[in-house]
């Protein structure tokens, strides 16, 4: 196959393009001729002159085309307001086929039962390119439907567009059916000799800040983080209920996990309450990013996806990438991630707001997204292998301020996610032995009490309370300091004693008091604990202090007890241990 690009400017250029391709096809084997029309320019009466022109100096060619915000030509963002790209078929076997028909909410399950009859009756097509004008329409019902196509069909395409990106009017077009504000264009290929290749590229990253969601209806987000969506946006965006929401908000989009695959998806509109409408269902309980681009991590994805087409050697690339992408680069950039595609194969596409693939049957609609489909007729081009021209981000002019600042915006989060961490660690434990204080290993207690009131059940539970024996003395004779290291030996003992022991918690009570939790111990268990504890302490030497010892109370919960009695009751095994003598175990059922 092979193909012309034209950037349309006037009829007389246009039509003497229109000629050499003419006279290209007498001189080599062309069979079909297929005109894709990329339209920035929105009047109508401008597409149907160039369709007339078509129609009458190339009437056998079949055209299609949608309005855009933008085009690619030659791998590149296009000057042109109107492009056309013509491809000649060179196999008798490649055959091509267009269906267009109204789209509307209403119609959607008729149109993909239409293109699914037209696919089972033409076993050639191997795959659908498609434009639809899909402004504020919910794709979800669109793409359930796509899932029906015989599996091994291929679906790419774009959404018809705007060069505004906040005006919605969009249209498609294809010869015999005409032009449609509500319409949708299926451009079927195949045949023996014709191989496409589709694939998808996005380089976006998550920022780390997550979102969990929190409420969900269908393709409704209401809140995120229990607010409302568009509180989320607006704070940490200042995005504004206004006419440039959705282009606001296209450079934010949100990374939706989506059976196992995370895409990229943004609000497509803000409803009265706060709420968002997406292109497809949001589910309830997953964590959502939003996504910025990163331009080393664009430029990478490109030269690794980028070589596996080039591995294809395609002779066509056809390419529909995201205005936000545009939006994202800015003019003078935008055409780094596409350019290294010239090196490998004619491209040309467009800029759009919703982006089609099918990956294993399953049909995505993605935003900020570049989908690429490489086609080839007949085997693979001999020769070299094709490299794919590499990139670097030194070639760029300047790189965005703004990713600049989201790399310390990256930088801080992660340094207070740290520290987060490290706070909610010190608000739970006690600072000299490293153990739960006194707050938590209470608030643990309590959780194993309720647990076990509403399990009704008698499952065990103990608590073991211990108290360093004339600590005051240790003071007092060797220093406060070498206090601290007894009060440490007996954290450690402790540790190294319960660990085996199933579901405990350690606490720092007091002072020189501790309390083991053993949520699913018996009394018998604790005591034999708390006995080796008792043994474990006595043996530990010091610098300076003589070995210690410890007392011990022991007891296990009753039924339907609440925490202060099981607390007074170990509490008083722990009394009478220190009355009899100190040094040793006390339990009390
Ligand atoms: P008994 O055998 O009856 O428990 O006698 P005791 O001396 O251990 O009893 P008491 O509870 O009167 O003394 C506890 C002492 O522990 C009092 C306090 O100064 C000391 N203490 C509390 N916290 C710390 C600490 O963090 N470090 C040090 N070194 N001493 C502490
Ligand atoms: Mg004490
Ligand atoms: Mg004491």
């Amino acid at each position: 196959m092979k193909q012309f690009q034209i950037a349309y400017t006037d009829d007389k250029a246009f039509c003497r393009q229109i000629d050499e391709i003419n006279s290209w096809c007498g001189a080599n084997p062309a069979y079909t001729k297929l005109f894709r029309i990329y339209s920035e320019d929105m009047e109508p009466e401008h597409i149907q002159h160039i369709c007339n022109l078509l129609d009458e100096h190339m009437p056998e060619a079949l055209y299609l085309g949608c309005t855009t915000n933008a085009n690619i030509m030659n791998a590149a963002l296009a000057d042109a307001k109107i492009l056309l790209t013509c491809t000649v078929f060179e196999y008798e076997t490649t055959q091509a086929a267009i269906l267009q028909f109204p789209f509307l909410e209403e119609n959607v399950k008729d149109d993909v039962e239409r293109l699914r009859t037209f696919c089972l009756e033409n076993p050639w097509v191997s795959c659908v390119e498609m434009h639809a004008t899909i402004m504020d329409m919910s794709m979800k019902e669109f793409c359930d439907e796509m899932t029906l196509l015989p599996k091994d069909i291929q679906v790419f395409g774009g959404g018809a567009f705007n060069p505004n990106m906040d005006d919605d009017t969009a249209a498609v077009f294809s010869k015999g059916s005409g032009f449609l504000a509500h319409g949708i264009i299926f451009l079927l290929l195949g045949g023996p000799d014709f191989h496409v290749h589709s694939t998808f590229i996005s380089g976006w990253k998550p920022l780390r800040r997550r979102f969990l969601v929190t409420k969900a209806d269908r393709a409704i987000l209401y809140e995120l983080d229990g607010r409302p969506a568009f509180d989320v946006y607006h704070r940490f965006l200042g995005i504004k209920k206004n006419d440039r929401f959705f282009s606001n908000t296209l450079e934010f989009p949100l990374f939706v996990s989506h059976n196992d695959l995370d895409v990229l998806r943004c609000p497509l509109a803000v409803n009265e309450d706060g709420s968002f409408v997406m292109s497809s269902d949001m589910q309830e309980g997953t964590y959502v990013r939003m996504a910025y681009g990163v331009p080393d991590t664009i430029l990478a994805s490109i030269r690794k996806d980028g070589q596996k087409i080039a591995d294809f050697r395609p002779q066509i690339i056809q390419a529909f990438s995201c205005a936000a992408r545009r939006a994202f680069w800015g003019d003078d950039n935008i055409s780094e991630e596409t350019l290294p595609f010239r090196s490998v194969a004619v491209t040309s596409g467009f800029y759009t707001h919703g982006e089609f693939l099918r990956m294993n049957g399953d049909m995505l609609n993605f935003n900020v997204t570049l989908v690429l489909a490489a086609m080839r007729e007949g085997d693979p081009a001999a020769g070299e292998p094709v490299h794919i021209y590499d990139t670097q981000l030194d070639d760029l002019d300047k790189i965005p301020i703004i990713s600049r600042f989201v790399s310390f915006i990256e930088a801080s989060t992660a340094e207070l996610e740290e520290i987060n961490v490290k706070l909610a660690m010190t608000s739970i434990t006690d600072g000299l032995t490293g153990l739960y204080n006194r707050t938590e290993i209470e608030r643990r207690i309590r959780i194993a009490m309720d647990k076990r009131t509403a399990n009704e059940s008698s499952a065990p539970l103990s608590l073991i309370m211990l108290d360093i024996d004339n600590f005051k003395r240790v003071n007092d004779t060797y220093g406060h300091r070498e206090g601290d290291h007894v009060i440490q030996a007996l954290s450690d003992v402790l540790r190294k004693t319960v660990i085996g022991v199933h579901s405990y918690y350690i606490g720092r009570w007091g002072g020189e008091e501790f309390m083991v939790l053993l949520s699913q111990g018996t009394a018998d268990e604790a005591a034999a604990l708390a006995e080796q504890i008792r043994l474990n302490f006595a043996a530990v030497s010091y610098e300076t202090a003589k070995p210690q010892t410890v007392s011990i109370g022991v007891t296990a919960a009753r039924d339907g007890e609440n925490p202060d009695a099981l607390y007074s009751r170990v509490d008083k095994a722990l009394y009478t241990a220190k009355a009899n003598g100190k040094n040793q175990v006390v339990r009390l059922d």
